[in-house]
């Protein structure tokens, strides 16, 4: 028989470790990923028909690679704040410290916040997030440096002020047409009206028409707080669902954060619309908001990814913290331990999460062509052994700093648990010294 060798040429061959590519259920045993030019090129198992000549080669060896984790809801520049005000009320935690503290931002703050933030996210696993806050400039400019791929959107709050309403939508414009597509297509924008309780129906209707303009999706938070839910409906005679559906506002580039104090008729609209959740599992509790529904939207077929949310109320983006906690929420509500499995709770971080930010062509799986987004985490551990199910050790053993590599857009980010886009100490500096000056002030 003729034995055919075939020579592929790439820029960096990953091999010898289990891949999880999140597409169907196919696992790979002592597989090989092939990057070049920033995308997948090859992926499958190692045969001896086939050699792979690589400018870099990383060994993996006792790892499992899977999609990087896409963190769908977060307020990336508010590590500055973390474990301020903690244990309070949520009003008082919100009125008294956290919205103080907001107006005193500068750019600096948030772009020093940002870099922080993204620090944290590569060094557990996260690869992509989905942001909303306000100078979406400076943590463009931060994504940027770091290397990772967002979804930006930037807020809008009106809080009664038309005027402030309406110059936050112009600012908001004008980011999304200077960084739309930039750091080679690692930033997408959208519009990030904060809730329905602090943007007017007219405002709402301006957001959703310029975004229809310029053809980006919106990223708003939804049914998170009793007393805002009960506010609307004495303003409005609607729930918060109610009233965007009946101004047009909700369309399958709409994603909505929380979720939580919804009727089943506004599952059905949220299912009606193709509208992307994002479930914040440990903000939730730890605000104690209440516990959205996610089993239930799931079965009715909506597309939900997870959100850790800000680390002012969570306190982490690591997303394999958030991840258990999604699946051990549901269950404890549903009172059903067979209620979000494993497996399905790593496609919600992973391939559903980039269907929830309209990016699942490009990235969420590795498959051939799609962007080279992907992280090794390292399974020689105590916590991680033996490996009778690898979603289960995942989602119920394994941590962010179990993370050993990380690559994004085929640029390694993080080797060795080495971060290679950012210098650690002083990113962590720098957010120090920026939020210990805030409460000086
Ligand atoms: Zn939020």
């Amino acid at each position: 028989m003729l034995q055919v060798s075939l020579l592929i040429k790439a820029d960096i061959l990953v091999h010898n470790c289990t891949i999880l590519p999140m597409k169907g259920e196919e696992i790979i045993q002592k597989g090989f990923i092939a990057i070049t030019d920033g995308k997948i090129s090859h992926i499958g198992k190692a045969t001896k028909a086939l050699s792979v000549q690589a400018k870099r080669t990383l060994n993996g060896q006792g790892k499992v690679a899977l999609p990087g984790l896409v963190n769908c809801h977060t307020h990336v520049a508010m590590t500055l704040f973390r474990g301020i005000a903690e244990d309070r009320p949520f009003d008082e935690w919100w009125e008294k410290t956290i919205w103080p503290l907001e107006q005193k931002l500068e750019r600096s703050h948030i772009y020093n916040g940002a870099l922080l933030g993204c620090l944290e996210m590569i060094k557990s696993g996260t690869t992509c997030f989905s942001d909303m806050y306000f100078h979406e400039d400076a943590i463009a400019e931060a994504v940027q440096k770091s290397g990772l791929r967002a979804v930006l959107a930037s807020g809008i709050i009106e809080a009664g002020n038309r005027d402030q309403g309406r110059r936050m939508l112009d600012e908001a414009v004008t980011i999304a047409q200077r960084f739309q597509g930039s750091a080679n297509g690692r930033i997408n924008i959208r519009l990030g009206p904060h809730t329905v309780y602090t943007c007017s129906p007219e405002l709402l209707k301006e957001v959703r028409k310029a975004a229809s303009k310029l053809k980006i999706g919106l990223h708003i938070h939804l049914a998170e707080s009793m007393s805002m839910k009960e506010a609307v409906k004495a303003n409005f005679g609607l729930t918060e669902t109610e009233l965007l559906e009946e101004i047009d506002f909700l369309d399958s580039d709409v994603l909505v954060a929380h979720c939580i104090h919804l009727s089943k008729e506004d599952r059905q609209t949220l299912k009606k619309h193709d509208v992307k959740v994002a479930y914040n599992p440990v903000a939730n509790m730890k605000l104690a908001s209440g516990v959205p529904k996610i089993w239930d939207l799931s079965k009715q077929g909506v597309t939900v990814g997870i959100g850790t949310d800000g680390a002012a109320c969570n306190n982490s983006f690591d997303m394999f913290e958030s991840m258990k906690f999604a699946a051990l929420l549901q269950k404890t509500l549903f009172r059903d331990p067979a209620v979000l499995p494993a497996e399905k709770v790593l496609r919600m971080a992973t391939i559903e999460g980039a269907k929830a930010l309209g990016i699942e062509s490009t990235v969420g799986s590795l498959e051939v062509d799609k962007k080279a987004d992907l992280i090794l985490v390292d399974f020689e551990k105590p916590h991680l052994t033996p490996t009778h199910d690898f979603y289960a050790n995942l989602v119920y053993s394994a941590h962010g700093s179990d993370v050993d590599t990380v690559i994004v857009d085929g640029e390694i980010l993080m080797e060795n648990r080495k971060v290679k886009s950012l210098d650690e100490p002083q990113v962590m500096k720098r957010a120090q010294e920026n939020a210990y000056g805030l409460i000086k002030e």
